[in-house]
């Protein structure tokens, strides 16, 4: 299933997107949940639920006739990992991490999956991460990378934007990757029947256009599922927590000399499998 989060006349609600149209499922499935985060805390309940109302023929919209929102507008947490493709951290001027580098994106950052990105007044190195990225399905401590797969929800596309003068203000980075509108997300949650090999997805970015990056998610130095059993030693990840797995090699910082992005530019990011994220960047708003 493709789980979305969606607008339509004025009221946010989740549903499925199925081909060309989306299930509704506040009218296909009233009893549940109306935000994501909720539902995916129904666990497999909600999720049979869903699966009834999408084989019910209820509810049904023109998916072209919807907004797609972030499908987790407010994760309760939103982590990216850093360094963790070969050629990015080559590109970085970096040695491979023999550790997890893992960062908070602040979750007011979370934005639709064609919603435009605001180039910071504070800043001119902004810069764009093609990620493929996890959501947590269950609640998750102590799972063992065997069993990570049991509470993954499912996969979305995330920009890691980043802003890079103020990422390398401090070793933490999450100012750097928190401003607002920073974190493009979607267009769905793509639950893993519909994936199969998650470690097996090319992923690319590209820039008006001229392609940046393009890499698989089989180059990833920690897999999702290493990430998950790293993290949940530390705490219970909650149902909706998103964690964005790395970006490859391609970014604007790299680039001889930089290319940062400005405003009009539009970046789209595709992961096989999972679906397409464009958002255009435009000066921030007085
Ligand atoms: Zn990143």
């Amino acid at each position: 299933m493709k789980l979305i989060t969606f607008t339509h006349e004025g009221r946010t609600r989740i549903g499925i997107a199925d081909g060309d149209e989306a299930v509704d499922l506040s009218s296909a499935a009233p009893d549940l949940p109306t935000r994501m985060v909720e539902f995916l805390e129904a666990g497999d309940a909600g999720l049979d639920a869903a699966r009834r109302a999408l084989e019910s023929g209820a509810g049904r919209l023109p998916l072209g006739g919807v907004k797609l929102e972030a499908p987790v507008p407010r994760p309760p947490e939103f982590l990216g990992v850093g360094l963790n493709y070969r050629d990015h951290i080559e590109e970085s001027g970096m040695g491979t991490p023999e550790f997890l580098v893992v960062f908070n994106k602040q979750s007011s950052c979370v934005t639709g999956p064609t919603d435009p990105i605001h180039r910071p007044r504070v800043s001119t190195a902004i810069d764009y991460e093609g990620e493929l990225a996890l959501v947590i399905g269950k609640p998750a401590r102590h799972v063992p990378k065997e069993r990570a797969h049991e509470v993954i929800a499912g996969y979305t596309v995330v920009n890691d934007v980043s802003v890079r003068d103020w990422q390398f203000k401090a070793p933490t980075m999450t100012l750097g990757k928190s401003f607002e509108t920073h974190g493009p997300m979607g267009p769905w949650i793509v639950t893993p029947d519909e994936i199969g090999d998650p470690h097996a997805l090319e992923l690319r970015t590209w820039v008006n256009g001229e392609e940046r990056q393009h890499s698989n998610t089989k180059n990833l130095v920690f897999d999702c599922f290493d990430v998950i059993e790293t993290l949940s030693t530390v705490w219970t990840l909650a149902p909706g927590t998103v964690i964005s797995t790395g970006t490859p090699g391609g970014v604007g910082m790299a680039m001889k000399p930089p290319k940062f992005l400005v405003a009009g530019d539009a970046v789209r990011i595709e992961v096989d499998g999972v679906g397409w994220i464009e958002n255009r960047v435009i000066e921030e708003p007085a």
